[in-house]
């Protein structure tokens, strides 16, 4: 059976050690309550929930998968359970505005919380998840009206929350939506139109499920300008002794579930809407704002799901290095009396649990700073401190789905190999986090379109404004640190691959824009660039907290001196993978486009 231990001693380091949570988060109005003993109260609590209940799940959740008979679909046994327990603790209104009967913590909190839900089940994060990205859509742009009798509902779980965009001939490319909506004369519309692949469409978890729809008005104009978001409630919602109940069914019918490689308790339905009601969130033809709001957050919230995913694989893969008794140790035995040496002793399985672990930290430690600059432009009062905050969260959300969803599904892989054939059978669990793991490189916009939209979008953004968010705090970060001979061991090769990293934006900036192919044959690399850089940060910071515990001898556990020993391997065996990037990068489009169609 696999194991599972929530990080509490990783995130407690994050949030309070290396990035000040108490002078980032809770200083902001309306956090004060939110300290770091609070912090480390819900922490604490999450991850109780997460090992003892939502972790015991994921094996036999797996196993059983989702089923579907005459449009009614039921989640594995125990799901039902696990939700109403997920409920009740108030762990679906964790960060929703009190207002609508949330708990108001802060983002980084939620973010964090995901991550533990993630690790111990992956197909059940699905459903809260799903929800979340349509609590933020209906925020952000419903109206008052819509926002009042659905958000409580939402924060509360008693409804849940889908996304519908995708359909049988588009999933990239939503310009080509069929989905149709038609005023009706009482102000609401009425949806037809069949979306495939929809997580958490249909389920036995709550009493409802409000679903987020991309349709076309008959006014619209063709392609990605003339979509419209509609909320599209499953049963109309009636006034009832309690509030807001499930009235009559709305025309919302589940044609089919899909049998899939992964997160097999999570439902994926095929929705048909005929002549269902709804009602318009935003403005009409401008869907796609709307839409991006919930996307972004859940771009966001994919990429903690890679970090999960990674997180638990590396954990049972260095549970099992240690236990597993192969081959003697290259310099002798190290267990004499044992018939063989554990597997770590290897320097080949050493490189695989580091491979995993050293991105795995640098990734939570991202992770962490992002879900902070959020809370600070939702929060913070000066205008020019929270557009800084939004520019970096939104340069970060593509590398963040994109790099964490890669390396996601590469800790499993290389779990599974640690683990050699047993990697490969079922009930050791670990091929499971692979089969999971494959879905988020795909889903909320396939990896490439992610390089696409940080190459395309957000590069030019605002003449380049949304860089300097990055590159100056990064900038100073490492004049700041370049005559400390301690940290020169962490702090040069950055320097070096930032000032790459500068030099290839320029270049990418210049191609594309005499031939849009050029970026695009570079964008891919280019974001894993980045990304290694980003992380390359992240890990000089922690570095660097770790040294001043270590000078000061506060490291009785060891726990810092693994740290730096972690940093040195992602220093010297991770960061320069970006040298070879950069080559393939500035290789150009020529080797991608040159061979002729007809020929592949
Ligand atoms: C398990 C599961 C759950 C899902 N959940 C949801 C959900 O809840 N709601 C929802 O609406 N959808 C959902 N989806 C759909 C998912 O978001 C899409 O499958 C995904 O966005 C990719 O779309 P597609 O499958 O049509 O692939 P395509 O768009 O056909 O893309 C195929 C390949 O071509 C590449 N490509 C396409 N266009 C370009 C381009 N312009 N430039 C470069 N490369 C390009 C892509 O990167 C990809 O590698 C889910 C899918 C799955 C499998």
């Amino acid at each position: 059976m696999p194991v599972y231990k929530a990080p509490l001693k990783e995130m407690r380091f994050l949030f309070h050690e290396v990035f000040g949570f108490e002078r980032e988060v809770t200083s902001l109005p309306g956090y004060a309550e939110a300290t770091p003993d609070v912090v480390d109260a819900v922490l604490e609590e999450a991850a109780k929930l997460c090992e003892n209940e939502l972790q015991p799940l994921n094996l036999p959740g797996d196993k059983e998968g989702c089923t579907y008979e005459n449009g009614v679909v039921r989640t594995p046994k125990g799901f039902k359970e696990a939700y109403n327990t997920f409920r009740e603790g108030g762990w679906t209104g964790l960060t929703c505005d009190p207002k609508y009967g949330g708990q108001g913590l802060p983002k980084v909190l939620g973010f964090a919380v995901e991550e533990l839900v993630s690790s111990a089940n992956m197909s059940f994060g699905m459903y809260p998840g799903l929800s979340h990205g349509a609590y933020n859509a209906i925020e952000l742009h419903a109206n008052d009206d819509l926002k009042n009798q659905y958000l409580p509902k939402l924060a509360d779980g008693t409804w849940s929350g889908t996304m519908c965009l995708t359909e049988p001939h588009c999933g990239t490319d939503l310009g080509m939506i069929k989905t149709r909506a038609v005023p009706a004369d009482d102000g609401s519309f009425r949806i037809t139109g069949t979306k495939i692949f929809i997580s958490a469409g249909e389920h036995d978890l709550t009493e409802n499920i409000l679903h987020l729809v991309l349709a076309r008005l008959p006014d619209a104009p063709s392609g990605i300008k003339g979509i419209s978001l509609f909320l599209v409630p499953k049963f109309l919602p009636k006034k009832g002794a309690n509030g807001l109940e499930a009235g009559p069914a709305n025309g919302v019918r589940c044609g089919s579930i899909e049998h899939k490689m992964g997160i097999k308790a999570s439902s994926t339905c095929v929705i048909n809407f005929e002549d269902s009601k709804g009602w318009l969130v935003g403005k009409k033809h401008k869907g796609m704002r709307a839409m991006f709001a919930m996307m972004n957050a859940a771009r966001l919230g994919v990429g903690v799901q890679g970090l999960a995913i990674a997180e638990v694989a590396y954990q049972n893969a260095a549970a099992y290095a240690k236990e597993r008794i192969q081959g003697r140790s290259l310099k002798g035995a190290k267990s004499p009396e044992k018939p063989a040496d554990s597997i770590i002793v290897h320097p080949d399985v050493r490189r695989m649990l580091l491979k995993a672990r050293a991105m795995t930290e640098g990734a939570r430690a991202l992770a962490v700073w992002t879900g902070m600059r959020i809370d600070v432009f939702v929060k913070h009062p000066d205008p020019a401190v929270r557009q800084e905050a939004d520019d970096f969260v939104a340069l970060m959300t593509p590398i963040i789905k994109a790099l964490f969803t890669d390396h996601g599904y590469e800790s499993a892989n290389l779990a599974m190999q640690v683990h050699g054939g047993h990697g490969y059978i079922h009930e050791y669990g670990v091929e499971q986090f692979a089969r999971d793991a494959r879905i988020t490189q795909i889903y909320e916009g396939a990896n490439g379109i992610q390089a696409l939209d940080l190459v395309g979008r957000k590069l030019p953004m605002g003449g380049g404004r949304l860089l300097r968010r990055f590159f100056h705090p990064m900038q100073d970060f490492l004049e700041q640190n370049m005559a400390d001979a301690a940290m020169s061991e962490f702090v040069s090769p950055l320097v070096k691959a930032f000032s790459r990293l500068q030099q290839l934006t320029l270049w990418v900036a210049q191609q594309g824009m005499a031939d849009p192919e050029e970026a695009g044959a570079a964008a891919s690399e280019y974001l894993r660039f980045f990304g290694l850089v980003s992380l390359g940060w992240m890990w000089c910071r922690m570095a660097k907290v770790a040294q001043e515990k270590i000078a000061a001898k506060a490291d009785p556990e060891g726990y810092y001196t693994a740290k730096l020993a972690t940093a040195r391997f992602f220093f010297q065996k991770i960061l320069p993978e970006t040298a070879a990037l950069g080559l393939s990068i500035m290789a150009g489009k020529k080797p991608l486009m040159e061979m002729q169609e007809a020929a592949f």
